[in-house]
Parts: C-alpha cells; sequence; structure tokens
C-alpha cells in the first residue's frame, strides 16, 4: 500500500524500477508504444494457435504447453522516474502529477477512452490497483 487517500484525494506514487516515490516533475504514468502496437498481433497468434488446434492439431505438438494457452498480457501502465530504466522508449505518457486525485484519474479515463488503443493496455486495473493501494478499492460489487 502506498498510503492512505488523504481529504483532498492526493495520491502518491512509486517508481515501479526502483520503489522510490516520484514527486511532481520527476517522472510519469507511461505506457510503451511498442507494447501497445504488438498486442494486436499477439492475439491473432493466440487465436490461429486455437483455430489450429481446433482443425485438429495436436496440442501435444507444441514445446511449450503454458505459452499455447496463454493469452496476451495487455499493455502495462508503469510509473518511472525521469531517468529509470524503460524510461527513454517510445510511449503514451502523463506526467506524475497530472495523475494525483481520483478525480485526475477519471478525467485521464475520459481521455484516454477516446483511443482505440486503450482496451490493449492494462490502464482499468491500473487504476483499480492505485486506488486500492490508497484505500478506494473500486471493486464490481461496489457497482
Ligand atoms: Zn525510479
Amino acid at each position: 500500500m502506498v498510503g492512505r487517500l488523504q481529504p483532498g484525494g492526493h495520491l502518491s506514487h512509486a517508481c515501479d524500477v526502483c520503489a522510490r516515490p516520484v514527486g511532481d516533475g520527476e517522472g510519469e504514468l507511461r505506457v510503451d508504444e511498442r507494447d501497445v502496437l504488438d498486442y494486436p498481433a499477439a492475439v491473432r497468434r493466440f487465436d490461429d494457435q486455437v483455430d489450429r488446434v481446433a482443425a485438429g492439431a495436436d496440442p501435444e505438438d507444441w514445446e511449450d504447453w503454458e505459452e499455447l494457452w496463454a493469452l496476451p498480457r495487455p499493455a502495462r501502465w508503469v510509473v518511472r522516474h525521469h531517468g529509470c530504466a524503460g524510461s527513454g522508449t517510445a510511449a503514451f505518457s502523463i506526467p506524475v502529477e497530472e495523475v494525483r486525485s481520483v478525480v485526475a484519474l477519471l478525467r485521464w479515463t475520459l481521455v484516454l477512452h477516446t483511443r482505440v488503443w486503450l482496451p490493449v493496455t492494462d490502464w482499468d486495473d491500473w487504476v483499480r490497483r492505485t486506488c486500492a493501494a490508497h484505500g478506494v478499492p473500486l471493486t464490481d460489487d461496489d457497482v
């Protein structure tokens, strides 16, 4: 847990590389552009494998059984200090100071929902994890 959500709703964020807090102006929330672009091809490969098995191919022919049935993982949103590993790749990024409140997360959710690539990322999970870490669980049970 990063810390309980305080009145006023300040969200703190830790770097996913070094685990130190990321202050305003020190980093960003980002999703790697390559991971977003690669996801549809990974899903096609998965679907092709399923089709081949459905068409009668023996799943035992695959060397890695777990890889055969593993759905591609969505592109991950991560928090990075400027300069920490992985911070230099092409990415869609949001300055960390722009995701400091639950209202800010709602605002960004509305912005990001206009992007066709959002569903191939784990944005919803990141928002849930971030809010839960601050004592604000957002589960389906709350609806
Ligand atoms: Zn860092």
